[in-house]
């Protein structure tokens, strides 16, 4: 790639795992099955319709009531209605209390901070995109100590959200390059490969789990060394 001026970093699964959020899940459900004197099947309902929600992966009935476009407190709403628990306050507690476990729980890839480092000694700008609520957001990138970005665009904070391109533009209107001056690299292919491509930005999709691939990255990765050698 020549012309190539900034990089967009996808945050989850990209520059953090995202292999504890299953844990995260389950201590936020274990603890609101304490206060409703529920018992483990919630919360392995809790922590089998989070991970569907999240990852595509798996079958839950319970997420049949929540709407494509549904919060992750919807899909708390769901599994602590089907266990009768429909007080008002129960699903926005639950959910307040995994953003705060899962915002302690970030863990940056390994390689991480290395690509970083390299990308902007090449002289290039950085920027994170990701969706998401802004404290947990914000919150993962402190637990981390991921800073020194010229962008920081999370969709809870710009009322869009990958793969919308308006969220593309105001990344690039932030870093003050053309699309066809960037790169986005992202492990969705919705949100990041067909997002980016969409908005005219070279989409590379990062590939660390052998997936099918459903999308037409300009490019694809198994790890983000990968990515240097493409700049
Ligand atoms: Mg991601």
């Amino acid at each position: 790639m020549s012309g190539v001026r900034a990089v967009c970093f996808d945050l989850d699964g990209t520059l953090l795992r995202d292999d504890h959020v299953d844990d995260v899940v389950r201590e936020a459900a274990d603890e609101a099955a304490s206060r409703f004197g529920l018992g483990t099947r919630f919360v392995d309902d809790a922590v089998h319709a989070l991970h569907a929600y999240w990852f595509g992966v798996g079958e839950s009935p319970l997420l049949s009531t929540v709407p494509t476009d549904g919060l992750p407190v919807d899909v708390w709403r769901a599994v602590l209605a089907a266990h009768g628990i429909t007080e008002p306050d129960a699903a926005t507690a639950a959910y307040r209390r995994q953003i705060q476990l899962e915002a302690r729980a970030a863990r940056l890839h390994d390689e991480s901070l290395e690509v970083l480092v390299a990308a902007r000694q090449r002289g290039l700008r950085t920027a994170v995109i990701t969706n998401g609520p802004s404290e947990l957001q914000r919150g993962k990138l402190a637990t981390v100590g991921l800073d020194g970005f010229d962008a920081v665009i999370v969709s809870g904070e710009v009322g869009h959200r990958k793969p919308e391109p308006e969220i593309f533009a105001l990344a690039l209107a932030a870093l003050r390059v053309d699309a066809g001056e960037a790169v986005h690299v992202g492990d969705n292919q919705i949100a990041d490969v067909a997002g980016a491509r969409a908005a005219g930005l070279t989409a590379v999709w990062i590939n660390r789990n052998g997936a099918a691939a459903a999308s037409d990255p300009h490019h694809t990765v198994t790890d983000l060394r990968e990515l240097l050698p493409l700049l």
